[in-house]
């Protein structure tokens, strides 16, 4: 049997924090291939070792001193190294790098890829396993593109040879050898990859929470425990807000059916939350699984007579989207009108010209915007076979007097969107967890 556990920059912030993870991973012989993010904050107002390596990059870019900052990031190392009294050359490691981004063309990548190759380096030091360096087994392809194929055949070759195994979460490398990250928050989706590359029958991703919540606990006090969730539902409640995981990391794992699990490093015993395909559901589970939100989008309202008869009208409005490089959320329609739901992001500047386009394209009646709204999803994979759940929604936002400017529901039935005034949001939530958890 073999666990790939992924350790969260919280749980490698400190040498305190190193001790707790070694008695995790030794406590369980099967936790063979470990996956460690660079240090993060040891408490609030502290910087995150990454955050650390993007300033270092910048300042060399515009050749300023970088002796402070590679000060701050030396002191961080430091502390971890001579806490959990191992030998390791950290002067000699920070002084390879140094004279790396000294050339001229120093990439950013690589310098943000350090946090984590040092943390893997010294966290396989102190449990006496090997080190992988991730450039040899995630493999991306000339155009900085993921290639699953090499990685994963690199991945099984490596399990082969080496039964413990510390592998840097977040990089890995071109065939020239390039390093190339990941978007932020990356080391999530490198040990979904390792986990399916090695075959495990479990990945544990370490953070520094017992599971997942139904809800921001910022807005929603004490909200109940997530005991078991889908990959789908999952994916949907992060991508629609929710700080759970990277987005893209439950694909490598749903290929094989490899369940994660979400625990706490510092509460190794509390249960956590479990992601895997066919999620049992109990009674006291509640009838939705959780409830996510995304502020500032913007709805565009056009309003046309016998829009259903104008052939081709969609067409026309995607192909002013496409032209002005705008990202389309959602689309809701009725007969003689559609919304355009859009983050604000996308429109900035552009609005006017926008509405002036789409006027030109469709002959519209009439386009209207509605500014600042939040998108809330409800999620529950259980929502699909109950009647009354939207009754209950709306009649929850009803009661709060909330005004919902649009509704949307998904094809798979297992989510059900509703966007309110960003100043309403947190207030619709409240009401919309205590009527359906
Ligand atoms: N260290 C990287 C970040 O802060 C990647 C990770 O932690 O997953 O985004």
């Amino acid at each position: 049997m073999s666990i790939v556990c992924k350790f969260g920059g919280s749980s490698l912030a400190s040498s305190e924090q190193f001790y707790k993870v070694k008695d995790i991973i030794e406590s369980n012989p099967d936790r063979r291939y470990i996956i460690p993010s660079a240090p993060g904050k040891t408490k609030k107002g502290d910087q995150k070792v990454t955050d650390l390596l993007i300033l270092l990059y910048n300042m060399t870019v515009h050749h300023l001193s970088t002796s402070e900052v590679m000060a701050m990031i030396r002191a961080r190392y430091r502390e971890i190294i001579d806490g959990i009294g191992i030998e390791f050359d950290l002067d000699r490691e920070l002084d390879k790098i140094l004279a790396d981004i000294s050339g001229d063309r120093v990439r950013k990548a690589y310098v943000l890829s350090r946090g984590e190759y040092l943390n893997g380096k010294i966290l396989a030091a102190y449990l006496g396993f090997d080190f992988i360096d991730a450039a040899d087994v995630i493999a991306f392809d000339g155009d900085g593109q993921w290639d699953a194929e090499t990685s994963y055949k690199a991945l099984e070759a490596m399990a082969s040879e080496h039964e413990y195994a510390v592998i840097p979460g977040f990089y890995g490398a071109t065939p020239s050898g390039k390093i190339v990250t990941f978007s932020r928050g990356g080391s999530d989706l490198s040990g979904s990859i390792v986990a399916r590359g090695v075959n495990a029958e479990l990945y544990e991703n370490w953070t520094d929470v017992s599971g997942l919540l139904a809800v921001d606990p910022g807005i929603v006090e004490h909200p109940k425990k997530i005991r078991h969730i889908t990959y789908q539902e999952l994916r949907e409640l992060s991508y629609s807000g929710a700080k759970v995981m990277h987005d893209e990391a439950m694909f490598p794992v749903i290929e094989k059916n490899i369940p994660v699990v979400i625990r706490n490093t510092n509460a190794k015993d509390d249960e956590g939350s479990c992601i895997m395909a066919d999620a049992p559901h109990d009674e006291d589970d509640g009838d939705i699984t959780g409830i996510a939100c995304r502020k500032d989008f913007d709805v565009i309202n056009i309003e046309k007579l016998r829009m259903n008869r104008d052939l081709g009208f969609h067409r026309k409005v995607l192909s002013v989207l496409e032209a002005n490089d705008i990202y389309l959320e959602h689309m809701p329609s009725s007969i003689d009108s559609i919304s355009l739901v859009i983050a604000s992001k996308y429109l900035k500047n552009k609005t006017d010209q926008l509405i002036a386009e789409l006027q030109t394209f469709t002959s519209a009646d009439r386009i209207t915007v509605d500014h600042n709204i939040t998108l809330i999803t409800v999620v529950g994979r259980t929502m699909k076979n109950k009647i009354g759940m939207s009754a209950r929604i709306f009649t929850a936002l009803a009661n709060a007097s909330i005004n919902i400017r649009v509704i949307i529901q998904g094809a798979s039935e297992m989510n059900i969107i509703v966007g309110v005034a960003d100043s309403e949001a947190d207030r619709a939530i409240r009401a919309i967890y205590e009527a359906t958890c």
